[in-house]
C-alpha cells in the first residue's frame, strides 16, 4: 500500500469503494490522449485519497470526465507552484524548496518542470552561503523578439533588411545563452545596482558574487508582437502552457498555431534558467520592455480595441501572463507608449514626452504594474539637464537605459543610467569584436541570414 494511504488508514475503505466507482465510470479514452494521469493516478492511488476527501466533504470535484480531472490536477499543481514562486520572490528559497519537495513526494507523476524547480530553489538557496567577492562592473545586453522562421523574415520583402539588422534568430539566441553561461555570466536584478532612497539619495551599490562570475542584465525590447511582424516568422504572443510555463504562441511551417517554450526570448531564458539555475543570481530573470500603442505582449489591449469581441479575454489573458512572469522574477519596463520618431530625431517636445509617459501610465501600467525602469525607444533617454529627462525621472522612472556599447553605469542622487549593448545582426556583422567578451560571433551567426 502506498505510504500516503497507510498514513490515512481511516480512509482506506472509502478509497476502495470510490476507486471501484471511478474505474467503472472511466471512459476508455482516459487511457489515451494527452493527459494519461487519470489512469496513472488511480493505479498509483496517490491522488485517490484527495478525490475521496473531496467526495466525502461534498465537494464537486469527482468528475467522470478524465479531461476535467486532468485540468483539476493541473490546476492544483499550478496553485502550489504559484505559492512557492511567491516565497521565492521574497527570497525564501529554502521554504519554497521544502514545500515543493513535499508536494512532489505526494505526487509521483509531477511534471519534469516541477522536478526541475526543486533543484532551482535548492541552488538559489545555496547561493546565499557561497563565499562572495566584489564583482566586476555589471554588463547589459539587449535583443528583441527572436526570428523563429528565418525563411519568412528574410524573404527579401521590404522588412527583411530591418530584421537582419535589428533582430536575432531563435537559433542564435539559444547559442548566445549557452555561451554567456559557459563564460560565467550571472543574471542580476538591475535594481540591485543602486541603494538608498529613490529620487533623493540614490547611490551605487556594490555587487558581490562568487569569484569569477560577472553580473549581467538582459533586457528585451518591444515585446509587443506588433502586427507588422506577424507574417514574418515571429511569435504572436506570450502565453502560459499546460505545464504552467511561460510560453509563446507561434506559427509552425504549415501556418498552424502552436504553443512552445523554445520559441522566443522570454520562454527560452525561463527554460534555460530552469535547466541552469546558477545562471540566475537568487532568482533574477530579464527585463521585458513594452510600448503601448498596439497593446502588450501580443494582446491588443489598447483602448481603440475596447469594442472588439476579444478585448475582455485579451485583457484577462495578458494580466495572467504578466502576473506569472512577475512571480517568476521578471521585471517590466516602459519603452515609451508610442516609440515615436520624435525620440529618434530628438525633436519630441517636453509636452509630447509628458503626454507619452502619461498615456503609458494610463494604459500599460494597469497591466504590467509600476516600474522604475525606462528603456529609451531608439536608445533615447535624453541628456543630463534636459527637461525631457526630468519628465521621465519625475514620473518615477529612476532607472534609465539607453544604448551604449560601453555599457556605462552612472548613478546620481536621483537616477541610475545604464548603457546597453545591442545584440543583433548589425553588431554581429559590423562590430563583432564588441560582442567577443560575450560570445563567439562567427560560430553563432545564423547561416540563414542574408549575405
Ligand atoms: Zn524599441
Amino acid at each position: 500500500m502506498p505510504m500516503r494511504l497507510r498514513a490515512v488508514a481511516g480512509l482506506v475503505v472509502p478509497v476502495v469503494i470510490a476507486m471501484a466507482f471511478i474505474c467503472e465510470s472511466t471512459p476508455a479514452r482516459a487511457e489515451t490522449g494527452e493527459c494519461t494521469t487519470w489512469t496513472a493516478q488511480i493505479l498509483n492511488q496517490t491522488d485517490a485519497t484527495r478525490f475521496v476527501s473531496a467526495l466525502l466533504s461534498g465537494q464537486d470535484s469527482l468528475s467522470d470526465d478524465p479531461e476535467l480531472i486532468c485540468e483539476q490536477l493541473r490546476q492544483s499543481a499550478a496553485e502550489l507552484e504559484d505559492a512557492v514562486d511567491e516565497l521565492a520572490l521574497h527570497q525564501r528559497f529554502a521554504e519554497a524548496h521544502d514545500r515543493l519537495v513535499a508536494y512532489v513526494a505526494d505526487h509521483p507523476d509531477s511534471s519534469s518542470h516541477l522536478l526541475a524547480k526543486v533543484e532551482e530553489f535548492r541552488v538559489w538557496d545555496a547561493q546565499e552561503r557561497l563565499p562572495l567577492v566584489p564583482a566586476p562592473a555589471a554588463k547589459h545586453l539587449f535583443t528583441h523578439s527572436t526570428i523563429i522562421q528565418t525563411r519568412l523574415a528574410f524573404d527579401r520583402d521590404f522588412e527583411s533588411a530591418g530584421y537582419d539588422k535589428w533582430m536575432v534568430t531563435t537559433r542564435e539566441f539559444a547559442s548566445i545563452l549557452q555561451q554567456l553561461y559557459d563564460r560565467k555570466y550571472v543574471l542580476i536584478d538591475i535594481r540591485s545596482l543602486v541603494a538608498g532612497s529613490p529620487g533623493v539619495a540614490l547611490r551605487q551599490a556594490e555587487i558581490r558574487l562568487p569569484a569569477g562570475r560577472t553580473p549581467l542584465i538582459l533586457s528585451f525590447d518591444d515585446v509587443n508582437y506588433y502586427t507588422y511582424m506577424s507574417k514574418d516568422g515571429f511569435a504572436v504572443n506570450l502565453t502560459i502552457d499546460d505545464d504552467h510555463e511561460i510560453a509563446s504562441t507561434y506559427r509552425d511551417d504549415t501556418g498552424k498555431l502552436n504553443i512552445g517554450t523554445q520559441q522566443d526570448v522570454v520562454p527560452m531564458l525561463e527554460e534555460f534558467i530552469l535547466q541552469h539555475p546558477d545562471f540566475s543570481w537568487r532568482g533574477a530573470k530579464g527585463i521585458i520592455a513594452v510600448t503601448g500603442y498596439e497593446g502588450v505582449l501580443g494582446y491588443r489591449t489598447q483602448p481603440a480595441n475596447k469594442q472588439t469581441a476579444r478585448y475582455a479575454t485579451d485583457m484577462a489573458d495578458v494580466r495572467e501572463v504578466v502576473r506569472l512572469a512577475k512571480l517568476r522574477g521578471w521585471q517590466f519596463a516602459s519603452h515609451s507608449y508610442s516609440h515615436g520618431s520624435g525620440w529618434f530625431d530628438k525633436t519630441a517636445t517636453i509636452g509630447a514626452v509628458r503626454a507619452d509617459v502619461a498615456r503609458w501610465k494610463a494604459e500599460v501600467e494597469p497591466i504590467v504594474g509600476q516600474t522604475r525602469v525606462f528603456i529609451g525607444p531608439f536608445g533615447t533617454i535624453w541628456n543630463d539637464g534636459d527637461a525631457r529627462r526630468f519628465a521621465l525621472v519625475a514620473a518615477g522612472f529612476d532607472i534609465l537605459c539607453g544604448v551604449d556599447a560601453a555599457q556605462t553605469i552612472r548613478v546620481t542622487k536621483s537616477s541610475l543610467t545604464m548603457g546597453r549593448l545591442n545584440v543583433d545582426g548589425f553588431r554581429m556583422k559590423r562590430t563583432p569584436a564588441l560582442l567577443a567578451p560575450f560570445f563567439d560571433v562567427r560560430s553563432t551567426i545564423d547561416p540563414a541570414r542574408p549575405r
